[in-house]
């Protein structure tokens, strides 16, 4: 599942594969895009904010400003970089965007979001977001702030809440909140250290960003990478008790898969 840490990953790739490269073809599969064409623009860099990509791309002659392509893998989504004439690891009909320059083609693969806007427009697309664990304005007194100003929700729905800090998903939560020691329906107010969590979190991401296996018990050679996550039928990594496995959401956010440990995290009341 794309969390902060995949996204970087895409981001330098697609980087260093297309900044400084013209465009020779466009292809945005979405209707909404389906006539935009940024042909003959050259790509300035692409960045992450949190789960979401940034390309920027020069202005073309005669155009005073820059535009940008948003995408958000969501649950599926991921861009590919292929040498001319090498196949596609996936179906054409998921690709989304096919961004092509004379090296090579950039495609994106079933994207959650794709939009194309001139680039004033990132503040709106992306501006809520809290502080970027993985970004150049990572703040972590901001992103406490942020988690603290709601006390009473869940913390392992704060922490999903990308306008508190940005890039962490559902693998993370879970992980997160194992890491303390606390429910993940514990309220914010309760969590002993706020200050911790938030830090423990920047640590995980830069530990994994550079990796495509997401580690979070501190052990790289071990079989089992996560101490909760996915682990229902297997236990709690640390003390092997059954894991209980709840789908959980709120009003903002969709129902997704909880995981924690009912011996580690114990429901304060
Ligand atoms: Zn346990």
């Amino acid at each position: 599942m794309p969390e902060g840490d995949t996204v970087w990953r895409a981001a330098r790739d697609l980087n260093a594969a297309l900044a400084g490269s013209e465009l020779i073809r466009t292809d945005f599969r979405v209707p909404r895009f389906a006539t935009t064409d940024l042909r003959g623009r050259t790509v300035e860099e692409v960045v992450s904010r949190g789960k979401h990509l940034l390309i920027r791309v020069a202005p073309g002659e005669s155009e005073s400003e820059g535009w940008t392509i948003h995408s958000h893998l969501k649950m599926e989504g991921l861009w590919h970089v292929y040498a001319w004439g090498e196949r596609w690891r996936r179906p054409a009909f998921k690709a989304r965007a096919v961004l092509e320059t004379a090296a090579c083609q950039a495609v994106g693969f079933e994207l959650g979001i794709l939009r194309v806007f001139p680039r004033s427009g990132e503040e709106e697309a992306v501006g809520y977001l809290g502080p970027d664990l993985l970004g150049p304005d990572w703040d972590s007194g901001e992103a406490v702030r942020r988690l603290a100003s709601v006390p009473e929700r869940p913390v392992g729905l704060a922490l999903l809440d990308q306008r508190n800090l940005a890039g962490i998903g559902n693998v993370y939560r879970c992980e997160l909140c194992f890491l303390i020691g606390v429910h993940p329906l514990t309220p914010v107010a309760q969590v002993p250290d706020l200050v911790r969590l938030v830090d423990l979190s920047k640590r995980l991401l830069e530990a994994n960003k550079a990796r495509s296996r997401r580690i979070t018990t501190g052990m790289s050679s071990g079989r089992d990478p996560l101490w909760v996550y996915n682990r229902e039928k297997r236990g709690c990594l640390r003390c092997g008790t059954r894991v209980v496995h709840e789908l959980v959401g709120d009003n903002e956010l969709e129902l997704r898969d909880l995981y924690f440990c009912p011996h580690c995290q114990p429901r304060v009341e």
